[in-house]
């Protein structure tokens, strides 16, 4: 028994220095790309948050060992968790203020959601593929993101019932910026999302208080394709 609580006390701290090493790397990727969208490293918020979110939760069993390895992973049905570098740039563009509410369309196994959950007041997440909407779910209320609510269906439509969004983050790429999205994000808010097929780009689209809208390409990535209901 002794034994047994020794082994996973080991564990939890062996999750913690990986977790650790795992943001070391992000920012020295940050920063060797010179500072992609204006991020040349993780802030002290997101970079609490990344160390705090236990990732190896989020991957299934066979891969927990590479769950700290900067690489997206399988997570079933064809889908994949987001590398680490992207889940923490993307963080970093959203911008996100404690009283924040998002949106996040892609909800994958819920990862990038924990993350949202510990930077924001509210979160919302909507993802198409009914298992892992489910496993998300079950992992998020696991752990204890109390701020989360979860939907199955298609995010291309986005959740007019919460708008409007402070922020609003996409994890699967469509080939346009869906403008139900747009409608629902508040001004002075930010979509975080990658558009494109085969040659996809990190977007992110401001709105400004008049309602107009500014969009910069901030770095060429691959994302799984968004799919349409
Ligand atoms: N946010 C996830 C994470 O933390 O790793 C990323 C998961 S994966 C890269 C993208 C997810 O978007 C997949 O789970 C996929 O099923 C989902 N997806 C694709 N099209 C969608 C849509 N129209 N609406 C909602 N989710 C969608």
């Amino acid at each position: 028994m002794a034994s047994a609580v020794l082994a996973t006390a080991c564990t939890a701290q062996q999750d913690a220095a990986d977790r650790q090493r795992m943001v070391e790397q992000i920012d020295a990727m940050l920063a060797s790309a010179g500072g992609t969208g204006g991020v040349a490293r993780l802030s002290p918020r997101v970079r609490a948050a990344m160390i705090e979110v236990p990732r190896h939760e989020f991957v299934p069993p066979e891969y927990r060992s590479a769950a700290y390895s900067n690489s997206p992973l399988p997570i079933g049905r064809g889908q994949t968790i987001s590398q680490p570098l992207i889940v923490g740039l993307m963080t970093e563009l959203l911008q996100l203020a404690k009283t924040d509410k998002v949106l996040e369309v892609g909800t994958g196994s819920g990862y990038q959601t924990a993350i949202l959950s510990a930077l924001a007041d509210e979160v919302y997440t909507i993802e198409i593929v009914p298992e892992l909407g489910t496993m998300a779910r079950a992992n998020l209320e696991r752990l204890g993101y109390i701020n989360v609510s979860t939907k199955i269906g298609d995010g291309y439509q986005g959740w007019p019932e919460h708008a409007p969004f402070d922020a609003i983050i996409v994890t699967a790429a469509p080939n346009h910026v869906p403008p139900p999205l747009i409608a629902q994000l508040g001004p002075g808010g930010r979509i975080v999302i990658p558009v494109g097929g085969f040659d996809q780009k990190l977007v992110v689209l401001a709105k400004h208080a008049d309602g107009t809208a500014t969009t910069t390409i901030v770095a060429p990535v691959r994302f799984v394709p968004l799919i349409r209901e």
